[in-house]
């Protein structure tokens, strides 16, 4: 592993192999069946012991995570609190998992939700500890036990918390980190017949592989991927907010954030305001150390991914820059792209960098066929003073979480998902447990 801030190598982690995988499934299998044995207060008793314990270490894991994935400090703060409220809000559901009770003539029928046994979940490297924990949480609440693969460049994290896991008093292989190559312990997980499920955060490609392999074993698939969010600002809105607004709203995790807003659309006549008030505030965010405090945006995480986003931004484009540092890390100035048109491959395709594009659009309905002139369909802002029109655009944007008059999208009490191409099913929310379930219909004659 190396610290993309410096290039030191900071750990080096052995890749599970697909015999590592077969071992592991036997494991979970026998502790989830003690699991879902419980009774729910202590299952949930135990999720909120292992909250507890996350908690009491969110700063060791943020350092954990400015080291290895280049974070900035409050961020990461940020995702380890989001990892023990997850944990916390799924603790809640154990006992509410309830089944239905529905009329019918001669009987009774009524439905249970039961664990589907293993599950896999397979995260990248963007948000190594919230999105590990989106899967896992809400996972073991419904009574499944868990292998977590993170991604090849950021384990450590996970690693860390399969030990509070455990020392939270979890019962052993409950939730086991298996570290490892996407295409050797990542295959082989989706290929392995005893993991029921697998819940798949990363890119495109990958997951309609995954989702294709899985069909052989009508494998069950939940599928975060990729996005190229437009962040819509209408001439009747604050302007001068959305523009000072824009800048975090694609360049937060360096860009690397599969709901950045990279496609940002204005209304033409107030389009040079709009650009006027943007210009100094992606010139003023301040890239740097991603373990100083005052840090807006760290490095990207690789080499790799650096060349890619390199790649959208050729010489000749208009742009403005914001700064970054001089020296080893994989660093690359915030970049807003003026003069493109929407079918350039900057305008259209996931850079996963802190790059966005600015495009001009006529009125309501030329900015919502722009927004949905795309293969993604996961996020998206609306900046409007006009209700009505705030209303009648995020119903017409086909994508999963959209926000108005700001940037938010997730929340773990919330659903969170993808339109189109960016995923299938949802996770988070009041829903989230029900995903990890099979519904079991069951009809008791009264007539015997
Ligand atoms: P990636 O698809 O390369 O890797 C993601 C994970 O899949 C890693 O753990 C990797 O080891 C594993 N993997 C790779 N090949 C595999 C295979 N053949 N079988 C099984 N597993 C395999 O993606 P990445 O580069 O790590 O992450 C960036 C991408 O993730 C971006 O496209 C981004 O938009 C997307 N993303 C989506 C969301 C969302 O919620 N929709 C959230 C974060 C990131």
């Amino acid at each position: 592993m190396l610290d993309p801030a410096t290039e030191e190598v900071i750990a080096t982690v052995p890749g599970a192999t697909a015999q590592d995988v077969d071992a592991a499934v036997v494991r979970a299998a026998a502790a989830q069946a003690r699991w879902a044995a419980l009774a729910p207060a202590d299952r949930a008793r135990l999720l909120r012991r292992f909250a507890t314990a996350v908690d009491e270490h969110v700063e060791e894991l943020a350092r954990l995570e400015v080291r290895e994935a280049g974070h900035v400090v409050g961020n990461a703060r940020w995702e380890a609190g989001n990892v023990r409220d997850l944990l916390d809000y799924a603790a809640g559901g154990v006992e509410r998992l309830s089944g239905r009770q529905i009329p019918v003539p001669g009987g009774l029928d009524v439905t249970f939700l039961e664990p589907l046994g293993v599950v896999g979940v397979i995260a990248p490297w963007n948000f190594p500890m919230p999105i590990a924990a989106w899967g896992a949480a809400p996972a073991l609440a419904a009574g499944n036990a868990v292998i977590l693969k993170p991604a090849e460049t950021t384990p450590l994290t996970a690693l860390r918390l399969a030990e509070l896991a455990l020392e939270a008093g979890l019962p052993e292989h409950l939730f086991q980190v298996l570290p490892g190559a996407g295409d050797i312990a990542g295959e082989a997980l989706v290929d392995h017949p005893g993991v029921a499920k697998i819940v798949f955060t990363g890119s495109t490609r990958v997951g309609k592989r995954i989702m294709a392999r899985g069909a052989a074993l009508v494998k069950r698939v939940t599928l975060e991927l990729g996005g190229k969010s437009p962040n819509i600002v209408f001439a009747d809105a604050d302007v001068d907010a959305a523009a000072l607004a824009a800048p975090m709203s694609f360049l937060d995790n360096s860009g690397q954030d599969c709901c950045a807003r990279t496609r940002i659309l204005v209304q033409r006549q107030v389009y040079d305001r709009f650009l006027e008030v943007l210009a100094p505030a992606v010139e003023s965010v301040v890239v740097g150390d991603p373990s100083d405090e005052k840090t807006q945006m760290g490095p990207l995480i690789s080499e790799a991914q650096l060349e890619r986003v390199r790649s959208y931004v050729t010489g000749d484009l208009n742009t403005i820059r914001g700064s970054a540092p001089d020296g080893p890390g994989f660093w690359f100035p915030p970049t807003v792209v003026t003069d493109t048109d929407a079918s350039a491959p900057v305008a259209r395709e996931e850079v996963f960098g802190p790059v966005a594009v600015v495009l001009p659009f006529d009125d309501e309905a030329d900015a919502v066929r722009l927004a949905n002139d795309t293969e993604y369909g996961l996020s998206g802002s609306i900046w409007t003073r006009d209700v009505g029109r705030a209303l009648r655009v995020s119903r017409a944007v086909a994508a999963g979480n959209l926000s108005v008059n700001s940037h938010s999208s997730v929340r773990y009490w919330t659903p969170f998902g993808g339109y189109k191409q960016s995923g299938l099913g949802r996770e988070l929310g009041p829903d989230a447990l029900t995903a990890f379930t099979e519904t079991k219909n069951v009809f008791i004659s009264t007539e015997a």
